[in-house]
C-alpha cells in the first residue's frame, strides 16, 4: 500500500452503478503523476455499463425529485460534511493520482466540498413565479422542476471540484446524474460516491461511470445518443466540447460547457507591483499551469516591464517542485507526457521566435513529468503560446504601450473565459472591466473561484454558469401554467 489513509475504505477500485459497487470484465491503471508508479486499477466500462446506468438514473429520478427540497438538502448537507471529515484522506488521495502538493489538494477538498454546501442550502429555495395577468380571467404562474437525468464528463486538473460543481446543483435540484470522471483521476471520483453512499444519497441518484480514454469516448456516445439524459455538463477541452455538441443536437440536450481558455493579465503602470507579482504567481502557477483559469498572457505596460519580469522571475525561482506529497512543495508533476511536451513546444517556439528565458525552460530530471517554473519575456503576438493554451507553468510576458492597444490584444482570442489586470485608476478599473471579452475578470486578484460567484465564459470557452444562485437554473425547467376560467 503506497496511501497511507485513516480511512482505507476510501480507496475503491470499483464502479458506482445504482448505489452498488460494480467490477466489470476489464480494468485500467490509474498512475501516480509523481512516481509513474501503479496506484491501482478500476473498471473500464463499456456502452452497456453506460446505458445501465442511465436506466438506474431513470428509475430513481422521479422519487428524488418528489422529495421536497428541505429533504434533499438534509442528506447533501450530510454528504458536505462526511467530505469535510475526510478531507485528509481524499487529499491523499487526490495528490496520489493528479499530483499537485497535498495542501493544495486539501483546499480543492473543501472549495469541492463547498458546492455541496451551497446547493445543498440552495435546494430550499428553488421558487416560481406569478405574472401579472393581462387577461382578467386568467392567471399566469411559473413552476420551477428538475430537467430530469443528467449527465457530465470531468477533467483531471480538479478531480473533486469539477464533480461537485456539476452534482451538487443537480442533485439538490431534483435530478439523477451519470458521472464520467477523467481517466486520470477516477479515485477521487470514486471515494467521493462512498461518501454520497453513506450520506444516504438514494441509489441510481449519483452513479460513476469509469473508462479509459478509449473508452471514454464510447462512453460520452452513449450519454449524447440517449434521449432520456436531458443535460450534458463538460469542463474539459475544446475541441472535446465541440464534438459533445454535436453529438448531443440529435437529442436536442441541454449543454453546460467549461471549456478551454487563454487567460491574459494585464498589469498597468498605474498598479501596484508588488501585489500583481503575487496574484501573477498565483494565477499561473497554481496546479503546475493546469487549470482553465491560469493566465496564458501577461502583458505589462513598457514603463513597468523591466522591474515586472525581474520579480515575476525571482518569484518563479523560488517555488519548489516534486512530489506533491513532499514537505514545502508547492509545485507537483504535470500530468502527463503529453503535458510536458506541449510546454516544451510552446517553449522551444517561442525562444526560436526570439523570446528570452528567464526563469527554469525545462525538466526537472529526464523522464519524470516535474517543469520548472518557467518565465519568457520579449513575447510577440505571432508566438504558438499566444495563440494556444499552453496548460502548463510557462509565463509569457508581452510589453504594451496604451490602454486600447491592449484591450484590443486581450480579446484577440476566440476564448473568453478568465481575464485579469492590475490598476489602482478607478477610472480605468470600470472602463477595461467592461471592455473585456470575458465570462470572469479578476481586478487586482489572481484568484477568482468561488462557489458563490458565476464560473464560465463566452466565446468559445463555454455555454452556461456553474456555481453561484444561477448554477442552479441549469439544472431546472420552466413551466408555464396559463390557469383560465377564473
Ligand atoms: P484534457 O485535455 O483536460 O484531458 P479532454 O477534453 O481531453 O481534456 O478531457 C476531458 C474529459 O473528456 C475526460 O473525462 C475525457 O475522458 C473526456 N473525453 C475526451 N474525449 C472524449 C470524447 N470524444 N467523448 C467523450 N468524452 C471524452
Amino acid at each position: 500500500k503506497q496511501l497511507n489513509l485513516k480511512d482505507p475504505s476510501l480507496l475503491r477500485d470499483q464502479a458506482y452503478i445504482n448505489g452498488e459497487w460494480l467490477t466489470g470484465t476489464a480494468s485500467f491503471e490509474v498512475n501516480n503523476p509523481s512516481t509513474l508508479a501503479i496506484l491501482g486499477t478500476v473498471p473500464n466500462l463499456d456502452a452497456s455499463h453506460t446505458e445501465a446506468a442511465i436506466k438506474a438514473a431513470q428509475v430513481a429520478f422521479p422519487l428524488w425529485a418528489a422529495k421536497t427540497g428541505k429533504e434533499r438538502a438534509t442528506l447533501m448537507r450530510k454528504w458536505f460534511d462526511l467530505m469535510i471529515e475526510n478531507a485528509d484522506d481524499l487529499a491523499a488521495i487526490m495528490t496520489a493520482e493528479q499530483g499537485k502538493p497535498l495542501a493544495e489538494a486539501k483546499g480543492e477538498v473543501i472549495y469541492g466540498a463547498s458546492f455541496i454546501e451551497w446547493f445543498a442550502e440552495e435546494a430550499k429555495r428553488v421558487s416560481g413565479d406569478v405574472m401579472a395577468s393581462t387577461w382578467s380571467d386568467k392567471r399566469m404562474v411559473v413552476l420551477k422542476q428538475p430537467i430530469g437525468v443528467c449527465a457530465s464528463i470531468t477533467p483531471w486538473n480538479f478531480p473533486i471540484a469539477m464533480i461537485t460543481r456539476k452534482v451538487a446543483p443537480a442533485v439538490a435540484a431534483g435530478c439523477s446524474i451519470v458521472i464520467k470522471p477523467a481517466e486520470q483521476t477516477p479515485l477521487s471520483a470514486l471515494a467521493m460516491a462512498e461518501l454520497a453512499h453513506r450520506a444516504g444519497i438514494p441509489a441510481g441518484i449519483i452513479n460513476i461511470v469509469t473508462a479509459d480514454s478509449e473508452q471514454s469516448i464510447a462512453v460520452g456516445k452513449v450519454l449524447c445518443d440517449s434521449p432520456v439524459v436531458r443535460h450534458l455538463s463538460f469542463t474539459g477541452s475544446t475541441p472535446v466540447g465541440r464534438i459533445l455538441m454535436r453529438q448531443s443536437a440529435q437529442t436536442v440536450k441541454k449543454l453546460a460547457l467549461e471549456l478551454g481558455g487563454h487567460a491574459p493579465f494585464i498589469v498597468f503602470e498605474d498598479a501596484d507591483l508588488d501585489a500583481a507579482v503575487e496574484g501573477a504567481l498565483q494565477s499561473k502557477f497554481r496546479n503546475s499551469g493546469q487549470t482553465c483559469v491560469c493566465t496564458n498572457r501577461f502583458y505589462a505596460h513598457e514603463s513597468i516591464y523591466d522591474a515586472f519580469v525581474e520579480k515575476l522571475s525571482a518569484g518563479a525561482k523560488k517555488i519548489k517542485v516534486g512530489d506533491g506529497f513532499g514537505a514545502g512543495i508547492n509545485q507537483g508533476p504535470m500530468i502527463d507526457a503529453q503535458a510536458v511536451a506541449k510546454v516544451e513546444e510552446h517553449v522551444a517556439d517561442a525562444l526560436k521566435q526570439g523570446a528570452s528565458l528567464q526563469a527554469g525552460g525545462k525538466l526537472l530530471e529526464a523522464g519524470k513529468l516535474f517543469y520548472e517554473p518557467t518565465v519568457l519575456s520579449n513575447v510577440t503576438s505571432g508566438m504558438l503560446i499566444m495563440n494556444e493554451e499552453t496548460f502548463g507553468p510557462v509565463a509569457a510576458v508581452v510589453k504594451f504601450k496604451t490602454e486600447e492597444e491592449v484591450i484590443a490584444a486581450a480579446n484577440n482570442t476566440d476564448f473568453g473565459l478568465a481575464s485579469y489586470f492590475y490598476s489602482r485608476d478607478i477610472g480605468r478599473v470600470w472602463r477595461v472591466a467592461e471592455k473585456l471579452e470575458y465570462g470572469m475578470v479578476g481586478i487586482n486578484t489572481g484568484l477568482i473561484s468561488n462557489e458563490v460567484a458565476p464560473f464560465g465564459g463566452v466565446k468559445q470557452s463555454g455555454l452556461g454558469r456553474e456555481g453561484s444562485v444561477y448554477g442552479m437554473d441549469e439544472y431546472l425547467e420552466m413551466k408555464y401554467l396559463c390557469m383560465g376560467g377564473i
